[in-house]
């Protein structure tokens, strides 16, 4: 294992915080911030819409191979931002952060966004019901699970605190596994 810098994932509902705290981790911490659904739709790893859901239906081998291609897993230092997680290979990641956000605040983010309907109701559920958290606890080792809140500007500034201070540990524990 020769990677000099972890990888994060950042998961939960729609509306929940991602794009917001990767964006900041990024700057903060000289990652990059990959934003997988943007990739989705520039790079055309889709077969359309689901007219109910109006989410993509996502190509994932081809979304893998991409992913692949990148030196995501030989240097690492990437930022995967995404609604679902267990499609990355669990050797590829170190972190796994699922956000989580109250209802009623969930609720008017999605409303405020033009979420209605099914798409909003799907949303709340998986939301209510833990879904991703759930995913991500099926699809990697329990200890790099993170589960952190999103509700206010306090979580965030918190959260993005406990990540830059688990990055810092992360590089120190892993400075000794140079190549060679
Ligand atoms: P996602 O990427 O999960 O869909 P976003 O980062 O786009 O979520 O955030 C959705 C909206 O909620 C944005 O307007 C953002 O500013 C707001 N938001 C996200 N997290 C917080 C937070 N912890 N406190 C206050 N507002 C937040």
């Amino acid at each position: 294992m020769a990677r000099k810098n972890p990888n994060i994932v950042i998961t939960g509902t729609p509306g929940v915080g991602k794009t917001t705290h990767a964006e900041e981790l990024a700057r903060n911490l000289g990652l990059k911030h990959l934003s997988v659904n943007q990739v989705v739709k520039d790079e055309g790893f889709h077969e359309g819409k689901d007219e109910e859901t109006g989410s993509w239906i996502v190509d994932e081998d081809k979304l893998l191979d991409y992913l692949e291609a990148t030196d995501l897993n030989s240097n690492g230092g990437y930022i995967l931002d995404w609604h679902a997680c267990d499609l990355f290979p669990e050797r590829w990641i170190d972190l796994v952060i699922v956000l989580r956000c109250d209802s009623t605040i969930l609720y008017d983010r999605l409303s405020s966004r033009g979420y209605k309907g099914k798409k909003l109701d799907e949303n709340m559920d998986s939301e209510i019901m833990q879904v991703l958290l759930d995913e991500a606890r099926e699809s990697y080792k329990e200890e790099i699970v993170v589960e952190l809140r999103s509700d206010r500007a306090e979580d965030m500034e918190g959260n993005v605190e406990r990540v830059e201070q688990w990055a810092e540990a992360w590089k120190k524990d892993n400075a000794g596994y140079v190549e060679g």
